[in-house]
């Protein structure tokens, strides 16, 4: 049976850099409601100007937006199969109509938890640096580029940071996590389907663990 494999994780746990790894080497679609969001900001539409107050402010975007945009990439045809969710659900609600929508699609779902200690994160996230083009992620303390401040594969592309990674805002969505999306740990334990991942070390042991999960 395919499965939906759920990447759970604080921000800067690594579900990003690992659900990559997971598409382009197995061919398993990655699923970013982070990724699909921060897309919205070239439209100018009511709901993507709300969409982006609500990112940049560290907090969530409601269930049912969230829900809607899930479900509407889940029903193009390179999703027929297993595909990741990288940050999603993250909420109780998320959960319930993750299940619902599982089921539609004849899947079951296999969740993975990333675990990295806080005072970790903390350094991560506001070390965090990614190429516009390619969508590479380096880190200034722990994964520097060669040159400062550009992609290693696209010499013409300047690293950005995200409007979220500063440490005021990254404070609010580490009380989030902790707060909403960390009580689907003990969801997804008591039904069987949790497994738990050392996200510290290095990236490539972290994903044959993960890849020797599914
Ligand atoms: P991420 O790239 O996963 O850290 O997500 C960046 C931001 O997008 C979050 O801080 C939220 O504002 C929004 N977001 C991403 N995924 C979700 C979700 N499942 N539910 C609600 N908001 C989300």
């Amino acid at each position: 049976m395919s499965k939906i494999v759920v990447l759970i994780g604080a921000p800067g746990a690594g579900k990003g850099t690992q659900a990559r790894l997971l598409d382009e080497r197995l061919g398993i679609p990655q699923i970013s409601t982070g990724d699909m969001f921060r897309e919205m900001k070239t439209q100018d539409t009511p709901l993507a100007r709300e969409v982006q107050e609500i990112m940049a402010s560290g907090k969530l975007i409601s269930d049912d937006v969230t829900f809607r945009i899930v479900r509407e990439r889940t029903s193009k045809p390179d999703t027929a199969g297993t595909y990741v969710l990288d940050g999603y659900p993250r909420t109780a609600v998320q959960a319930e109509q993750l299940e619902e929508l599982a089921k539609e699609q004849g899947k079951e779902i296999q969740a993975i938890e990333i675990d990295v200690p806080k005072d970790e994160l903390m350094k991560r996230l506001t070390g965090r640096r990614t190429c516009p083009v390619c969508g590479e992620i380096y880190n200034v303390y722990s994964k520097p580029p060669k040159t400062e401040g550009v992609c290693d594969l696209h010499p013409d592309a300047q690293l950005t940071q995200r409007a979220d990674d500063n440490e005021e805002k990254v404070r609010v969505r580490l009380e989030t996590y902790d707060e909403l999306t960390k009580p689907l740990l003990a969801y997804y334990q008591s039904s069987g389907r949790l497994k738990k991942v050392d996200g510290t070390g290095e990236v490539e042991d972290i994903y044959s663990t993960l890849e020797a999960g599914l």
